[in-house]
């Protein structure tokens, strides 16, 4: 668990620095089991991933059930929902990480790129808009979450990985294409070079 919870703090710090995270934007979890039971640990609401402790890391089990003190992120039921579906998945990322929400509220898709394992489709899955937090968005998202990555509509990426540090790593390698790709639109769109 000490770790769990520790790989949590690491990686939120490292979202916000890397700017891929803002303000009080932004969640991330990480399941580990406890005597055989899945627990995952997750950021608390309204506290800003640079200034998060160990302490403020919020642990519930797969229904929901609050097992330490504090109030989980609000997009628990977001996280639940994919490790529920998602056995494979122990590691959970959330950003508004800003080329990829571009990519979001736009009507383009985000391709694929080489870098971070085999490409099966050409483009990353994406769920259309419900609320922020809502049951729906949980549902739906994990209905439409085929591979690793999930943009969600005028809202934001979701990435998922064998453990917290591949998400993390993977949501920075997105933020990264989502660039690559709008730069080359960009130049593509003039031939004064
Ligand atoms: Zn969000």
């Amino acid at each position: 668990m000490d770790d769990s919870v520790k790989s949590i703090v690491d990686v939120s710090k490292y979202l916000f620095e890397r700017k891929l995270v803002s303000g009080k934007a932004g969640n991330v979890s990480s399941r580990f089991k406890n005597n055989e039971i899945d627990i995952v640990a997750i950021t608390p609401t309204m506290t800003s991933l640079k200034n998060v402790k160990e302490k403020d890391i919020v642990l519930v089990d797969l229904d929901g059930n609050v097992l330490t003190k504090g109030k989980p992120s609000s997009e628990i039921d977001l996280h639940l929902s994919i490790y529920k579906e998602k056995k494979d998945v122990n590691g959970i990322v959330h950003t508004h990480s800003p080329f990829a929400t571009g990519f979001a509220f736009s009507n383009k898709n985000i391709k694929r790129l080489e870098g971070f394992g085999p490409i099966k489709k050409s483009y990353l899955d994406y769920v259309d808009y419900e609320a922020p937090g809502s049951k729906k968005l949980a549902e739906k998202a994990v209905k439409a979450l085929s591979e690793d990555v999930l943009i969600l509509k005028k809202h934001g990426v979701l990435v998922t990985g064998s453990n917290i540090e591949e998400a993390c790593f993977l949501a920075e390698f997105i933020e990264d294409i989502a660039k690559t790709q709008f730069i080359s639109h960009m130049l593509n769109l003039s031939d004064s070079f």
